[in-house]
């Protein structure tokens, strides 16, 4: 952490440099001495170091300064550090000033100038202060702050960015929190800017305005591109399939790459309990599988970039991947892992009011913005289940919205006994929303019910759906077979009709999960038949290597 500042305004720049020189030889080693030479800049770089999270232990200001003096310099540095413990330097003519000052400004010393030996004139004093100013303050928040609203979509996307990559944040909610004195100087500092939501502000001091992950990720570090232009091995997607493939691959020895446009752990990642996963007795969150996934990626030097693949094409024994912002990286063994997407909702005002009180999946950082109001899950699947469970922790009241008469015939029996046990939870059975209402954010849904035909209108200010899920695959098509719904066909499924592949040119047939590109191959939920369980994305993810270290062993 950086060290605490000492700043020290005097418009005699030799009184300044004096009083810098004897606070750095006494304080240097703990504290950073900065000085001003006029108490208007003084106001801008205490405004400025308030943006950066820095924190200032000390304000020293020469009481005789032209525009504005020291006390009134005090007063106003004081709404932007309240903490800071503030002296006057004064003449010996200004000592009655100084007292009254003292008692109306709540300054908390002064010091007669001028201050030799400081020994004895200052630094006994200024110990004083500085103990106390340790023993009573609470440091600032020191890592990334976003300023943004709950209803922008893009405050809700930057958010769930940070949070399903790890990124510690402390969210500022501008709306709520705009009587909060702290914000109220934010927002002052950021003038303009401000306006520009949602911002960003960095430890180092910078900041990005209306940003976009992609920004983000750049700047806290994450890669977004390819740091060579070629890879034995390249996964597109990082769930449990694509992770599962990284850790096998590098840790026997491919030079791998895996690029994941959201978040590693995918859909995994959004689950709040995975309770069926081999050798986790109590379950782990999906975030916590994530995570333990990409440490141990990393540790056998798995690179990950953190960007969307938009095309590939074959040139002879290479598979070349076209990432989003255009720049490309070859491979010769290619793993598709990029999974499923939720299915949209169809219905007036949905697309409207997207990150603005309707979500998709499991939107694990709205769950606490959602603090005692009813909640509504549409889906009956053990998704839903898992989430309405998971907002039960927060919200007043969950509703699960379901189109049949229970859930008995879509959710697995734990999940509806943990449901039947959770006095917050009710499911509401026949029920389909037909339309969301609301100008700025979700302020109500129609609802409709099949075994009344009648709609009722309801309010509501968040709406969270799992009505299940399709491949995103388009990015595949005239190079990679898939099936009706675009699901990637593998294996068996391309020579069902015992021949081989459209210009499929080698000796043998494909492997088990080997789409028709030899070298491209396939897994986890993107898998045409596949089972949508992350213990098979992750037995698929590794057997899958096997298949590649043959394919490797004869390419040319
Ligand atoms: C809320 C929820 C709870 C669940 N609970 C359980 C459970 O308890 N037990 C269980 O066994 N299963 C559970 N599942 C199912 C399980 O999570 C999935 O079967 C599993 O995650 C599939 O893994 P995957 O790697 O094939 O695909 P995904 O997990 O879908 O991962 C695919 C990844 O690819 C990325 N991607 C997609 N396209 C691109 C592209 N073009 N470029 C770069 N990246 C791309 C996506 O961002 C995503 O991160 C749950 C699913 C959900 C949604």
């Amino acid at each position: 952490m950086a060290k605490p500042i000492l700043l020290s305004v005097d418009d005699d720049a030799d009184v300044l440099r004096a009083i810098e020189r004897d606070l750095r030889s006494q304080y240097g080693a703990d504290y950073r001495v900065l000085g001003s030479g006029s108490p208007e800049s003084a106001l801008d770089l205490l405004k400025q170091l308030n943006l950066r999270s820095d924190n200032v232990a000390l304000l020293l200001a020469d009481q005789r300064m032209p525009r504005l003096d020291g006390v009134h310099f005090l007063q106003e540095a004081m709404r932007i550090y309240p903490e800071a413990k503030r002296a006057l330097l004064t003449a010996y003519a200004d000592t009655t000033a100084a007292i009254g000052a003292i008692n109306e400004a709540s300054i908390h010393y002064f010091f007669m100038k001028p201050w030799d030996p400081p020994a004895e004139h200052l630094y006994p004093q200024l110990d004083d202060l500085l103990e106390d100013w340790q023993a009573s303050h609470h440091p600032a928040y020191s890592g990334i702050r976003v300023l943004g609203t709950r209803w922008s979509p893009r405050s809700y996307e930057l958010r769930d960015f940070l949070a399903r990559n790890h990124v510690p944040y402390q969210w500022i909610d501008v709306e709520i929190s705009a009587s909060d004195p702290e914000t109220k100087l934010l927002l002052e500092t950021l003038g303009p800017e401000a306006t520009s939501l949602p911002v960003v502000l960095f430890p180092d001091g910078t900041k990005l305005l209306e940003s976009t992950p992609a920004q983000v990720a750049q700047k806290v570090g994450l890669r977004t591109r390819a740091q060579t232009s070629f890879y034995d091995l390249a996964i597109i997607g990082g769930g449990p399939a694509g992770l599962a493939a990284a850790v096998y691959g590098a840790s026997e020895g491919l030079h791998t790459v895996m690029v994941e446009r959201e978040a590693p752990g995918g859909q995994a990642g959004m689950s709040s309990r995975i309770e069926n996963y081999l050798g986790f007795p109590a379950g782990l969150s999906g975030g916590d599988l994530a995570r333990r996934a990409v440490v141990q990626a990393q540790r056998f030097g798995v690179e990950i970039i953190a960007a969307e693949a938009s095309g590939i094409r074959t040139e002879g024994p290479y598979r070349i991947i076209q990432l989003a912002d255009g720049s490309e990286f070859s491979c010769h063994a290619l793993m598709i892992a990029t999974g499923v997407q939720w299915r949209r909702l169809e219905a007036p005002g949905i697309d409207r009011l997207q990150g603005a009180g309707v979500y998709y999946g499991g939107g694990a950082t709205e769950a606490i913005s959602c603090a005692g109001e009813t909640v509504y899950v549409v889906g009956g699947a053990n998704s839903a289940g898992q989430a309405a469970m998971n907002f039960a922790k927060y919200a007043g009241k969950v509703v699960i919205l379901v189109r049949g008469s229970s859930l008995s015939s879509t959710m697995s029996q734990y999940l509806i006994d943990q449901i039947n046990e959770t006095p917050k939870i009710s499911v509401w059975a026949h029920a389909s929303v037909t339309e969301v209402h609301g100008e700025m954010h979700l302020e109500e849904i129609s609802v409709l019910c099949s075994d009344t035909g009648k709609i009722e209108r309801v309010p509501a200010n968040s709406v969270f759906i799992f009505i299940g899920a399709l491949p995103r695959t388009d990015w595949l098509a005239g190079v990679v077979e898939r099936d009706d719904r675009g699901f990637l066909l593998t294996g068996p499924d391309l020579v069902a009709d015992g021949g081989r592949p459209k210009g499929w040119t080698l000796e043998r047939d494909p492997f088990l999960l080997e789409t028709n590109v030899p070298g491209i191959f396939a897994v986890g939920d993107v898998r045409h038949g596949s089972v949508k369980r992350v213990a098979s994305g992750v037995g698929e993810g590794s057997v899958a290597v096997q298949f590649i270290h043959q394919y490797l062993s004869k390419v040319q």
